[in-house]
């Protein structure tokens, strides 16, 4: 990023340790730089560039963002209330969240002509629900976000970090309870999640509540469980000699056991911000009583442009860094030859090219494979088809063979059953022309009274040749009606 375009804290910090190395060091920079060292005649003015620098920040205003991670009563409300000396009207969260949310809200501050633009990060639910395994990664996603929404805004070709509202994290106060035990598997977890995305102060909350000797071991204890479980905290740095002193100091007293109050309590003739107990009062601005005050020195009075530049410098740095590589950008070739931007960028579209064609490769040969797969089936299903059809064609020429047997059968039938009928008709005729001169014969004879007296026995025996069928008749139903009345 070029210099211009960094909001003023960098340039003022690039500034501040540009001031710091040693003259022996400076020294030899230059003459591996070839730079000579010159001594002016007279007052030319930019010695008030610090000045201007600090002009310029005042009327842009600073910006400061805090995330304050802890379980829901913790007391992390009560403690950014009393660290800005004001009350950011937050709301009580209830303790039946089903999953961990961040909430920012954004303020702004004045001291004096100086104007913070102060945003206050809270996790709402952490450590509510039954299963906290996962409860640091919508604290890790969020910090992620705001990396993201800066480094987008960098690589705009329309850059405009000057007005850009930074959002990213610059301190995570994390709320450690006062169980005097040890530190929760929530809070290890949790701690070393973050450690290398944002700077972490932890503090052990409502402090009151544990005596003065068990508030030193558990101290002494966090700071071995954190280091056993290679947790990095932020250390307040000790390379500005004007502070190192008093942060070396502080280091040693981390974690801060801090108590939060907004009330005000009488002490002496002076009304203080304290909790008051039936047995006494805790004073938050008391150091005997506990660390708020060291807390808030080193926050907000000594290493607030400190957090904002080990933001920048380490933890953004670090994500920039593999985001770039992620995308393909590296710094040096394989010869270890600097790469250029435009080279990065025929790189990468060289191989994305052969990516495409690799992946449109073995597209043509899934889609081949498809086919000759589907082709199979088709013919598959043809030849079956095709059996089908021979057996239906050869089952039809069978019935049609069959059926032309019948027809030529009948065929037969019906010319011998012609030729019958013929035959019986011309024996018909022949049979009528008889009968006509049989019938003259029959008259004559039955004149005679010989025929007739043939024909009188011949009807009687045929009355009782048909009374003994009859009788045979009703004999086998078993009911003869003769004898009946
Ligand atoms: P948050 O949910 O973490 O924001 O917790 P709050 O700030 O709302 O505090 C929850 C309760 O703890 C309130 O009743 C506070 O008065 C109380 N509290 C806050 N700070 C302290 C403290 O330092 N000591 C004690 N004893 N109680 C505190």
């Amino acid at each position: 990023m070029e210099e211009a375009q960094r909001p003023f804290f960098h340039s003022h910090m690039a500034f501040r340790t540009a001031s710091m190395p040693s003259p022996l060091c400076e020294a030899e920079e230059r003459k591996r730089e070839n730079i000579r060292s010159l001594t002016m005649c007279g007052h030319v003015g930019f010695e008030s560039l610090p000045d201007q620098l600090v002009n310029r920040s005042i009327q842009q205003g600073f910006c400061f963002n805090i995330l304050c991670v802890g379980e829901t009563g913790i007391g992390k409300s009560t403690l950014i209330n009393t660290l800005f000396n004001t009350n950011f009207e937050e709301h009580e969260a209830s303790h039946f969240c089903p999953n961990v949310r961040l909430k920012a809200q954004t303020y702004e501050l004045q001291e004096s002509n100086v104007r913070l633009k102060l945003t206050i990060v809270n996790t709402v639910g952490f450590g509510d629900q039954i299963n906290k395994e996962e409860s640091y990664l919508p604290i890790v996603d969020y910090i992620n976000a705001q990396f993201e929404a800066y480094l987008q805004e960098e690589l705009k070709i329309k850059r405009s970090l000057f007005n850009y509202h930074d959002s990213r994290i610059h301190v995570c106060l994390y709320f450690i309870a006062p169980t005097g035990h040890s530190l929760k598997t929530l809070d290890l977890l949790t701690m070393k999640n973050l450690d290398s995305k944002v700077n972490i102060i932890p503090v052990i909350a409502k402090a009151d509540t544990i005596s003065k000797s068990e508030l030193q071991k558990f101290k002494i204890k966090l700071m071995s469980e954190l280091v056993c479980n290679g947790v990095q905290i932020y250390q307040f740095p000790t390379d500005d000699d004007t502070i190192a002193k008093i942060n070396a100091a502080m280091n040693e007293h981390l974690p801060f056991a801090v108590v939060g109050s907004m009330d005000e309590v009488k002490v002496g003739n002076k009304m203080v911000k304290a909790r008051q107990y039936p047995w006494g009062i805790v004073q938050v601005e008391n150091e005997n009583h506990c660390d708020f005050v060291k807390l808030r020195e080193m926050l907000i009075c000594t290493n607030m442009e400190d957090l904002q530049e080990q933001t920048h410098t380490r933890h953004y740095e670090l994500y920039r860094r593999c985001k770039l590589e992620e995308m393909g950008f590296t710094d040096v070739g394989p010869e270890n030859k600097p790469v250029s931007v435009q080279e990065t960028y025929e790189a990468k579209r060289h191989e994305l090219h052969g990516e495409r064609q690799r992946k449109e490769e073995e597209m043509k040969q899934m889609f081949v494979q498809r086919v000759k797969e589907k082709e199979a089936i088709l013919k598959e299903a043809e030849r079956e088809l095709h059996a089908k059809f021979e057996h239906l064609k050869r089952i039809h020429q069978e019935e049609r063979l069959k059926l032309e047997e019948r027809r030529r059968a009948l065929e037969e039938e019906r010319i011998l059953f012609s030729k019958r009928k013929s035959s019986c008709d011309i024996f018909l005729n022949q049979s009528y022309m008889a009968s006509g001169s049989n019938i003259k014969k029959d008259k004559d004879r039955k004149k005679d009274p010989g025929y007739r007296f043939e024909l009188l026995c011949f009807d009687v025996r045929t009355c009782e040749t048909n009374d003994g069928r009859k009788d045979a008749e009703e004999g086998r139903e078993g009911h003869s009606t003769r004898g009946r009345p």
